[in-house]
């Protein structure tokens, strides 16, 4: 039987074996959709309802391959012979949602206690805070720290000082009613700027709890350890966001030296999220176990835009337990208490 995995693969190498236009699109919205499929398609009986109709034969054909050899060998007989730029490294590392969605981690995603990257309205979510906050109190979270983007990030509607300050009230009204039931705990998710520092000045980071990650220059091949170490001196940084960047089928995330970066968090006390956006899923399980083995400390993060993305936590647990992350190594796993013990987590 052929995974979601290498199928999906097959069906991106297809779509890049023609040129721009109707094939390849159609090839790609193929493979997104058995990517995206919560199910195995091999074992199921209707193929994901996002395929385009003219390759569902093609699909439905190299779902029944028996192994990896026979699907790239009957996909080969569909190639179109262009030769062009190919994204294949930016696919790497990446678990499908039937991987993640098969793995038994629902006794260790009970434990989780507290979720620490989501948005809401106020910058690039599609919620309300309320929303947002009953949705991760269903799920099971006692505390969680609000991270909307700051103003650096002008693209997503970024937060200035005055956005910020409503949402510290909105945080405070939220847990003077529900605050026994669920913390909310203020934060931004800061930009790193081509400088490594931060897009929040310090004395508006006060009380704040702040991931910093990079969202700009993403595409680029120079090496960007010296921004990244830069990040890390900077006063109450708690954890390093999506620390390489990479977006599946689109980039592989920068290039840095990441013992030294890996090293420099782990002296600093910043932790290094384990972002399980399906699209992101970084840290992947090959850096996160470096990570761990160079003394860091995690945390998971959803990137929840939306209340429906909040289960992508269980991204960020499948990377984890991939990569051997003990519980005790993962902040989310704590009462929040000791959660922001670090020394980074309130400047
Ligand atoms: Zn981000
Ligand atoms: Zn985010």
């Amino acid at each position: 039987m052929v995974s979601n995995r290498a199928l999906a693969e097959a069906l991106f190498r297809l779509a890049e074996s023609f040129p721009p236009g109707d094939a390849r699109l159609a090839y790609l919205r193929a493979a997104y959709a058995v990517f995206d499929e919560p199910k195995e398609v091999a074992a199921a009986r209707r193929l994901p309802a996002g395929i385009p109709f003219e390759v569902l034969p093609t699909v439905s054909l190299l779902a029944r391959c028996r192994g990896e050899d026979a699907l790239a060998a009957a996909a080969a007989r569909f190639s179109g012979g262009y030769s062009g730029h190919r994204q294949g490294l930016a696919r790497q590392g990446f678990f499908s949602a039937a991987e993640v969605l098969a793995l038994p981690v629902e006794e260790q995603a009970r434990k989780l206690r507290g979720a620490v990257h989501f948005h809401t309205r106020a910058s690039d979510g599609s919620s309300s805070l309320e929303t947002m906050a009953h949705a991760l109190r269903r799920r099971g979270y006692f505390w969680a720290v609000v991270t909307d983007h700051t103003q650096g990030l002008a693209c997503v509607n970024g937060m200035d000082s005055r956005a910020l300050e409503l949402q510290k009230r909105a945080i405070a009204r939220w847990n003077e009613r529900h605050g026994d039931e669920l913390e909310l705990v203020p934060g931004v998710e800061a930009e790193i700027l081509e400088n490594g520092r931060l897009d929040v000045p310090r004395s508006h980071r006060q009380g704040l709890v702040v991931l910093a990650g990079l969202h700009t220059g993403l595409g680029s091949s120079r090496d960007q350890t010296s921004r990244l170490l830069r990040a890390l001196e900077e006063p109450g940084v708690f954890a390093l966001a999506h620390p390489k960047g990479r977006l599946f089928a689109r980039r592989p995330g920068i290039r840095a030296n990441w013992e030294k970066v890996f090293a420099a968090a782990a002296a600093a006390g910043v932790l290094l999220e384990i972002n399980g956006f399906p699209r992101r899923q970084d840290l992947e399980p090959t850096l996160a176990k470096l990570a761990l083995e160079l003394g860091c400390r995690f945390v998971l993060g959803s990137d929840a835009h939306h209340p429906r993305h909040l289960v992508f936590d269980r991204w960020a647990l499948a990377i984890a337990t991939a990569a051997g992350v003990p519980p005790e190594r993962v902040v989310n796993f704590q009462p929040l208490g000791r959660a922001l013990e670090s020394p980074g987590a309130l400047s």
